[in-house]
């Protein structure tokens, strides 16, 4: 898989060069390239040098902040998206991202996440990108509001490229966890099993594996039902209650 990201801080990115992410890149099952914005803002909308190199706006309209601007996003994005890439504009106000999302996305060829900042991106470049037949998604991390995109777009790479078969060390590792059958994980423990007075549950020291497959089922329906009852509607017919 081709990873692009383009941001107006792409030192931020140095985080994708450690653990596992670190080694799928050397290895090449993921190819990670991060470009500064600013290299496509030499020019101001009028063709004349631009020395600032201005990436912002004030926003028809009115309003507080700077939106950023359709060119420069549009010279960056010509250059960098290839042709059946997926356009991952990070947004709180964008789609949730999900597990299901995010396996999805681990069968893209290509992704180009744009990292928003100030107010957002001018809305016109989803429109366009969309418009020349790209898959487009605007996606939120969830329901608060970032400085900018490239928090974003880190959790989702990270989340993402996990799911590339041969990325992981022990593919069974993503099969047993939070979100990959809808419900959360059940709690683990390891040695020593007794510690500041706390024991850990018997029945994962009995070696018998039926009940303890059927112990850690009930732990997933009661951890869910407890932190996550939006997330229980679809597994209340078919688990424990
Ligand atoms: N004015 C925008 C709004 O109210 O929807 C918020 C802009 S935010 C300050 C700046 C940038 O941070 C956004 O363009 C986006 O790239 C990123 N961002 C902020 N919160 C995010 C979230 N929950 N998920 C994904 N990206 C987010």
């Amino acid at each position: 898989m081709r990873i692009d990201v383009v941001s107006i801080f792409p030192e931020f990115f140095s985080v994708l060069d450690v653990s596992l992410l670190g080694k799928a890149r050397q290895s090449e099952l993921v190819n990670v390239h991060v470009h500064d914005l600013r290299e496509w803002a030499a020019v101001k909308t009028d063709g004349t040098p631009d020395a600032h190199r201005t990436v912002d706006d004030a926003p028809f309209g009115g309003g507080a902040g700077m939106v950023m601007k359709a060119d420069v996003w549009g010279r960056a994005l010509d250059d960098v998206l290839q042709r059946g890439g997926v356009l991952v504009i990070p947004s709180p106000a964008g789609i949730p991202f999900t597990q299901a999302l995010a396996a999805d996305l681990a069968e893209a060829e290509q992704i180009a996440f744009a990292c928003g900042r100030y107010e957002g991106i001018d809305a016109r470049v989803a429109e366009h990108y969309e418009a020349k037949g790209f898959r487009v998604l605007e996606v939120s991390l969830g329901d608060y509001v970032l400085n900018g995109g490239e928090v974003a777009a880190a959790a989702m790479i990270e989340a993402i490229t996990r799911l590339i078969p041969g990325f992981m060390g022990n593919a069974q590792s993503i099969v047993e966890e939070s979100h990959a059958d809808g419900l959360l994980e059940y709690p683990s423990y390891t040695r020593p099993a007794s510690w500041r007075g706390l024991d850990v549950p018997e029945v994962l020291l009995s070696g018998h594996h039926g009940n303890i497959e059927r112990w850690r089922r009930e732990q997933q329906v009661r951890l869910t039902r407890q932190r996550r009852p939006d997330l229980m509607a679809d597994h209340d017919g078919d688990v424990a209650q």
